[in-house]
């Protein structure tokens, strides 16, 4: 499959990695938007949230588990915004289902306008 992120879990497009273990990868987002922003993603493909079912439930919850203790360790000590973009609408660019961690020093914009 022709999947980005799978390349990046297999080593065969660099990334600049923050975690692994046997299930979810994580690393930095080559586009930042804050001082701290990386993806966890899961290691075996599941495109999107839209798709994801109970057989996802273990990987995913362990990701989300994961977040607090990676965004400190990458800086992120006094709170982060955790994204996951859902298809068309959700503006989905990669459909290899990742958690966007997001943060640094500074609050955020508040998360989406009221217009
Ligand atoms: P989405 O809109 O699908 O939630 O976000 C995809 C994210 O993946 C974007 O923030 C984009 O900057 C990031 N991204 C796309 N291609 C690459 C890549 O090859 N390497 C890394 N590290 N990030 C990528
Ligand atoms: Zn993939």
């Amino acid at each position: 499959m022709d999947c980005i992120f799978c390349k990046i879990v297999e080593g065969k497009i660099p990334s600049r990695k923050v975690y692994e273990d046997d299930d979810m990868f994580a690393f930095h987002d080559i586009h930042p938007v804050a001082p701290v922003h990386f993806l966890i993603v899961p290691k075996r493909h599941v495109d999107s949230l839209a798709t994801a079912g109970d057989e996802h439930a273990a990987v995913l919850g362990r990701m989300m588990a994961m977040a607090g203790r990676l965004a400190r360790q990458e800086g992120a000590t006094d709170g982060f915004r955790t994204i996951v973009n859902t298809g068309r609408v959700g503006r989905q660019d990669v459909y290899h289902l990742h958690i966007h961690i997001i943060g640094g020093p500074d609050p955020l914009p508040r998360m989406i306008s009221k217009e």
